[in-house]
């Protein structure tokens, strides 16, 4: 399961450097999980580092994204690889298709006045 933060978040900094998978970064107004790198920590420790140290326990089950202990340590081997990949030979394996593939912004027309 990728955990989330919610609208508690006090914005304390504490849980983004203890993430092993890099998948907390500040957003707009409060801290966020990438799902997409979130493992629950599976692979890392025993329990979710970001959840031990939050104070003020923000950081439920993202609804949206329950999955099996298989799923999280699959993921947790996804992420080594594209690593090792990453700053390696480059001959890993299938890359994480995870681009933003950001809509293009609509081009406005001429104004009608
Ligand atoms: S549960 Fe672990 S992997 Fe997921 S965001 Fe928290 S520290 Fe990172
Ligand atoms: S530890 Fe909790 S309160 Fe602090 S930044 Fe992370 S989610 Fe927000």
């Amino acid at each position: 399961m990728a955990l989330m933060i919610t609208d508690e978040c006090i914005n304390c900094d504490v849980c983004e450097p203890e993430c092993p998978n890099d998948a907390i970064s500040m957003g707009l107004e409060i801290y966020e999980i990438d799902p997409n790198r979130c493992t629950e920590c599976v692979g890392h420790f025993d329990v979710p580092q970001c959840r031990e140290v939050c104070p003020v326990d923000c950081i439920p089950v993202h609804p949206e994204h329950v999955e099996t202990r298989d799923q999280l340590m699959a993921r947790y081997r996804f992420l080594q690889t594209g690593a090792a990949a990453s700053g390696g030979d480059g001959a890993g394996g299938a890359q994480p298709d995870v681009a933003a593939d950001a809509p293009q912004a609509a081009v406005s027309g001429p104004d009608p006045r």
